[in-house]
């Protein structure tokens, strides 16, 4: 009975969370708005946060991590203009919650985590899910994928000081980047389009992600000049 009740409870908060974090301020892509009032956010957190699953902040994830703002999660996805017949790439799977919202919108979903316990985690909430159209990979997401596959669209979900080369190269013409560019404390979301004659760049908003480790990232112990 206990157990129904904070159910309830959670499915309660995660449509106050689309109304209010969502809706009041501005997200209007339905399919968008209908994946966040469907995934269970509480499932990729730890047990001791259970009962800010849906607040209006980001929350820590271990490894120094966090998963983002609902509402990050939901700008970012809409900006990404996701369709059915979208492979998607995605650098920095975390928790794996943007990587499951991706997966019911897009075709199949690439992520990259370098940290080898977030993939597994992230791994064993979406099987739990029931959510199969996801590639896993361990290591450094700013080399790409490592087939040299190309993508529809890619997500980067950790602040980078510029756009990595070989992503801006596995995007299809056509396609849709978005990536928090700028220093370690701050930077700015932008969303990168790709053309046939070069890359066309709109700034969305500040914001603030930890931050991108790797060859064409930062390194581990700066602070936030690029490497
Ligand atoms: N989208 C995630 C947010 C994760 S935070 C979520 O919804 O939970 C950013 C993640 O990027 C962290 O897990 C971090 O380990 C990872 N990361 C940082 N640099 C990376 C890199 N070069 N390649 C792959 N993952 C990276």
């Amino acid at each position: 009975m206990q157990q129904i009740n904070e159910k309830d409870k959670l499915a309660l908060q995660r449509r106050q969370m689309v109304q209010m974090q969502l809706i009041t301020r501005g997200i209007s892509d339905q399919s968008v708005l209908a994946v966040m009032g469907e995934i269970p956010r509480e499932k990729f957190i730890s047990a001791l946060l259970q009962s800010q699953a849906y607040d209006d902040n980001p929350l820590p994830i271990g490894d120094g991590q966090t998963i983002s703002q609902p509402y990050i999660v939901a700008l970012m996805t809409e900006e990404l203009r996701v369709n059915k017949k979208c492979d998607i790439l995605e650098i920095g799977t975390g928790s794996g919650y943007q990587t499951a919202i991706l997966a019911k919108l897009g075709r199949q979903v690439y992520t990259i985590e370098r940290l080898e316990s977030q993939s597994l985690n992230a791994q064993l909430i979406l099987k739990e899910l029931n959510i199969t159209n996801v590639d896993f990979q361990v290591g450094d997401g700013t080399c790409g994928w490592s087939d040299g596959k190309e993508f529809d669209r890619i997500i980067i979900t950790a602040a980078a000081p510029y756009m990595p080369e070989p992503l801006a190269k596995q995007l299809k013409v056509g396609g849709f980047a978005v990536i928090p560019i700028g220093a370690e404390f701050a930077q700015e979301l932008m969303l990168i389009e790709k053309k046939a004659d070069g890359f066309k760049s709109k700034a969305i908003c500040g914001c603030r992600f930890v931050k991108l480790i790797g060859k064409f990232g930062y390194t581990e112990k700066d602070d936030g000049k690029r490497i």
